[in-house]
């Protein structure tokens, strides 16, 4: 199997940093042309650098994927650049853990905001240009949380959980037009978002991991360029586990 998506323009949201960078890195490897979307200026730019010095067409978009009008500009922005985008992933997320009693309502709000609404805000900018183009790869990178719940991230497990049924529903009504939509469910994977855990709930959660290890930003960016590989064309709706074996 050969995965190659010259041609394609893919538009990857915190692709700043940790898993949003490695995914976009990956499917350069293997073709594409990436927009870069984070809210964070600076290391947007680095990551679009990088790959224009390596030859690929890539550009940096400072953008808050939780601002509706912010991404609606971005989507014309893009399309103008790139002249329309076959693959959206939905990565950009953040946490505010904290127990339900504790739990202000902003964390609750900001989390829902980037993690779920983020999503809607960017497929509903994306998706004419996919359906334009009668083909269209959108993953959206979820968590086992979303699927398992876990104290102290009530809000991130809903907003998870949300992301699992929105994909569900689009999935259902994008095929007609060839259009599949994926949700990739992480683990623990080492990056910024974990780094800030205790060392003994870094612990914790490795010792319940089957595979012993965190995962690498890359053990998630691999299968999400699959799924936007014409190898992937029959596989739509679907949640699927990159997590060492975490949950089973
Ligand atoms: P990270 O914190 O390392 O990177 C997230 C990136 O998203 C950053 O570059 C950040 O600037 C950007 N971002 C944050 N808010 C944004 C916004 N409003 N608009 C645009 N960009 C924004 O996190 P990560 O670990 O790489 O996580 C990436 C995705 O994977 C998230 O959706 C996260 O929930 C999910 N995930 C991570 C893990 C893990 O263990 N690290 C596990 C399961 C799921």
């Amino acid at each position: 199997m050969e995965v190659n998506l010259k041609g394609k323009c893919a538009v990857v949201t915190g692709a700043g940093a940790g898993i949003g960078k490695a995914i976009a890195l990956e499917l350069a490897k293997v073709g594409a042309m990436v927009a870069i979307c984070d809210v964070m200026k600076e290391p947007a730019e680095a990551v679009a650098e990088n790959l224009v010095q390596s030859g690929v067409k890539a550009k940096a978009y400072p953008v808050d994927v939780a601002n509706f009008n912010q991404a609606q500009q971005v989507a014309e922005e893009i399309i103008k650049d790139f002249g329309g985008v076959h693959i959206l992933v939905n990565n950009a997320g953040i946490t505010r853990d904290n127990l339900l009693l504790r739990m202000s309502e902003a964390e609750f709000d900001q989390v829902i905001a980037v993690n779920l609404k983020g999503a809607f805000n960017f497929t509903k900018a994306f998706c004419r240009s996919m359906l334009n183009n009668r083909w269209g790869r959108i993953v959206n990178i979820a968590s086992v949380i979303g699927e398992m719940g876990n104290a102290g991230q009530a809000n991130y497990a809903a907003a998870k959980a949300g992301l699992i049924g929105f994909s569900k529903s689009i999935a259902k009504e994008l095929a007609g037009r060839n259009i599949t939509v994926n949700v990739i469910a992480p683990g623990f994977i080492a990056t910024a978002m974990t780094e800030k855990l205790s060392e003994e709930t870094r612990r914790a959660y490795i010792n319940a991991i089957p595979l012993k290890r965190a995962g690498t930003p890359e053990d998630v960016a691999y299968l999400c360029v699959f799924l936007c590989s014409e190898a992937a064309s029959y596989i739509t709706g679907q949640v699927i586990r990159v997590d060492g074996g975490m949950l089973m």
